[in-house]
């Protein structure tokens, strides 16, 4: 089996800063680590890896530093990773991303059959959770997303059994190889890796493919390949709050003042006139 993870590096924190021109992230002086619902994803492929026999590679669309996150999987039990890295992948949206992730997995299909790709179910920086659907769409992969379990693999019969969490209740659905699923953040607890596995990890090449290599056309990747663009971001100011504590009247007296101020605010068809 072959079992590809899709890992991307995100910043460590919420106070993100964005370039007013490109509207895109500014990278300079943040923490980056590995978006924490990649880990889980991984964790269920090296699961996969310890239970049925299979590679994992892992891969990675981002800058050249972006190689610490695949390193960090490799640690954990994967095997090899391959970073998509070049300026002109940069700016990309969910459609351009899933685009280059897609052609790269179709590549690596070519010299050892991909059977199954997992991706987190969303990310903490753009959380839009659309890329993972975005790449089985364009390889034509089963797609199975809000996976928090997977049950059981059937090598035989190339299908997998699957937990999905939704709102209101647990499916479990069986999908056909080649597929992709989306893994839930509480999925299981990812594992640490031994400090042999981490020195390792240092020291393994990470190849790097560019569009030199991919030959995408430059119309479709990147900011200019991108569907849609972040007009502005920005944290919505708090409101204004009022305390009443009353006069000693009791309930009464409180529920009046607040039907009136709804009145006020006009979220009450109430007529106190
Ligand atoms: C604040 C902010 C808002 C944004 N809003 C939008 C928006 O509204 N629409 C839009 O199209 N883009 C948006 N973007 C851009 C978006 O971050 C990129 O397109 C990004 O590469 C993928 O989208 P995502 O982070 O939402 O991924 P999601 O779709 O949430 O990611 C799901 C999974 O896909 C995989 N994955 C995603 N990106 C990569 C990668 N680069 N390498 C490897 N695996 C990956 C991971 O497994 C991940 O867990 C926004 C970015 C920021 C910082």
């Amino acid at each position: 089996m072959h079992v590809i993870v899709c890992v991307k590096m995100v910043p460590d924190t919420t106070q993100v800063k964005i370039d007013p021109v490109t509207n895109t992230l500014v990278r300079e002086g943040i923490p980056f680590i590995t978006n924490p619902f990649d880990s889980p994803a991984v964790e269920e492929a090296l699961k996969i890896k310890d239970n049925y026999g299979a590679k994992v590679t892992i891969i990675s669309m981002g800058p050249p530093m972006a190689d610490a996150v695949i390193r960090k999987a490799i640690a954990m039990g994967a095997d090899e990773g391959i970073l998509l890295s070049d300026r002109a992948f940069g700016g990309a949206d969910t459609l351009a991303t899933s685009k280059v992730l897609a052609h790269a997995i179709a590549e690596l299909s070519k010299a050892n059959t991909v059977d199954l790709v997992l991706c987190g179910r969303q990310t903490i920086d753009g959380d839009t959770a659309q890329v993972g659907p975005g790449i089985a769409t364009r390889l034509g992969y089963t797609q199975v997303t809000l996976v928090d379990r997977i049950i059981s693999v059937n090598v035989e019969e190339r299908k997998i059994l699957a937990r999905r969490k939704t709102d209101e209740w647990h499916e479990v659905v069986e999908a056909r190889w080649p597929a992709l699923l989306t893994i839930e953040r509480d999925a299981n607890r990812p594992r640490y890796p031994s400090v042999p596995r981490r020195l390792y990890a240092e020291e393994i090449p990470i190849p790097v493919w560019n569009n030199y290599s991919m030959r995408l056309d430059a119309d479709t990747i990147g900011l200019k390949g991108s569907a849609t663009t972040v007009k502005r971001i920005f944290a919505p100011e708090a409101q204004k709050g009022e305390i009443y504590t009353g006069n000693g009247n009791g309930h009464q007296e409180l529920v009046d003042v607040i039907v009136g101020k709804l009145a006020e605010w006009k979220l009450t068809g109430v007529d106190h006139g």
